[in-house]
């Protein structure tokens, strides 16, 4: 049975250049980037390397770039510092922010009794910047912590224009940029950002490494303690093979953009119209969302909601409900339920992601699927 991969928000198959890089460094590289000796040296120098390619692409300095596990980590690490030792008091941020940042600044909430404010969002799925300036009225030392483009829906938060907003009230300002880093273009020099995370297997790289752009002199202090890894800021021996694998995969992702994101926009479009001409009475959730995300309300019973990821599965076909976290789960996706009605919520609602990989016929398959249920 030929399988059918449009969950591409979830994770990404790798580049094979990328399992490629891996091999070689976990064959012959397996030197401890610490150790003085040659072996140690050349890791050293493959970690460093990494750093400056992957600074390279979002034109950011090397120094400001920290390795870390994954985004989750790295979402915690800038939250938490903030708070605890750049002694913020308010995070600003919106009910539609993956768990990584949500639960995270609940916690916080918690732990340190800071405020929580959250930007409105609107039944398109995008967030209204209006309010968030009236929320910046308030003088308190804040983050505002908002993600560029959401998992769920493919919403997009204008990054330039918000990074401004923030930088005029004088706040720091935290993007979760897991599902836009290698999708998009972003450039550190002209926008004026503190804090930016990625995660690698989100552009066709390793699971289990990310990183944290951090903007020099920000004043972060480290989660963990106990090496000198990173200088200090997150000790633990390196993971050289995932982060020369990410710094391979981000460099593919950016050098082949213009023409892989045209082409995942145009099998968009395409499963778009075959929506259209099989399920007239669908709907799109959010508008002028990101490129490679689609979430759809499908006019299909109620009662069949819970089963149609089931049913999906056993034609071989992967898409997601909401985030992958929740997939099986029947609870409502939190982003969903900021912007839909009572009504829609209860509707089947699918999250279709899509990579360079996928083809017009994974998409006829999808629908044929769709059809059969
Ligand atoms: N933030 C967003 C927007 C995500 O989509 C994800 C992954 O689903 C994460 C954070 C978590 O990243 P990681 O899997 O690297 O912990």
């Amino acid at each position: 049975m030929k399988k059918v991969y449009l969950d591409n928000a979830s994770t990404t198959p790798l580049r094979p250049e990328v399992i490629q890089e891996i091999t070689k460094v976990l064959t012959e590289d397996y030197g401890n980037p610490s150790s003085t000796h040659s072996l140690g040296r050349n890791a050293k120098s493959i970690l460093e390397l990494s750093r400056k390619s992957i600074a390279k692409q979002l034109n950011a300095t090397a120094q400001e770039i920290i390795f870390t596990s994954c985004g989750t980590e790295a979402n915690n690490w800038i939250l938490r510092s903030a708070v605890k030792d750049l002694k913020v008091t308010r995070i600003i941020t919106s009910k539609i922010e993956h768990h990584a940042v949500l639960h995270t600044a609940m916690e916080l909430q918690k732990e340190y009794a800071i405020q929580i404010d959250f930007v409105n969002v609107k039944s398109n799925g995008e967030l209204d910047l209006t309010h968030l300036v009236e929320l910046l009225s308030e003088e308190k030392k804040t983050l505002v912590s908002l993600m560029h483009v959401n998992n769920e829906t493919g919403a997009i938060l204008d990054l330039g224009r918000v990074s401004r907003i923030c930088q005029e009230h004088n706040v720091l300002f935290h993007s979760d940029t897991v599902q836009s880093v290698g999708k998009t273009k972003i450039d550190l020099q002209t926008i004026p950002i503190d804090f930016i995370v990625a995660s690698a297997h989100k552009f066709h790289g390793p699971k289990g490494v990310g990183f944290a752009f951090v903007r020099k002199n920000s004043g972060l202090q480290p989660l963990f303690f106990g090496g000198e890894q990173e200088k200090g800021q997150r000790p633990g021996t390196e993971a050289v093979h995932q982060i020369a694998g990410m710094a391979k995969a981000l460099e593919l992702s950016y050098q082949n953009l213009e023409a892989e994101s045209q082409y995942i926009a145009s099998l968009k479009d395409y499963a778009i119209e075959r929506l259209k001409a099989n399920f007239p009475e669908f709907k799109i959730n959010g508008e002028n969302t990101f490129h490679n995300l689609l979430n759809v309300i499908l006019p299909i019973e109620e009662n069949k909601t819970a089963m149609l990821l089931f049913h999906l599965d056993m034609k071989g076909i992967a898409v997601s409900r909401g985030s992958a976290c929740q997939s099986g789960s029947i609870r409502p996706s939190h982003v969903l339920a900021e912007m839909l009605s009572e009504e829609d919520l209860k509707k089947p609602s699918i999250r279709i992601s899509f990579s360079h990989y996928n083809t017009k016929e994974d998409v006829d398959l999808l629908i044929e699927g769709l059809k059969s249920i």
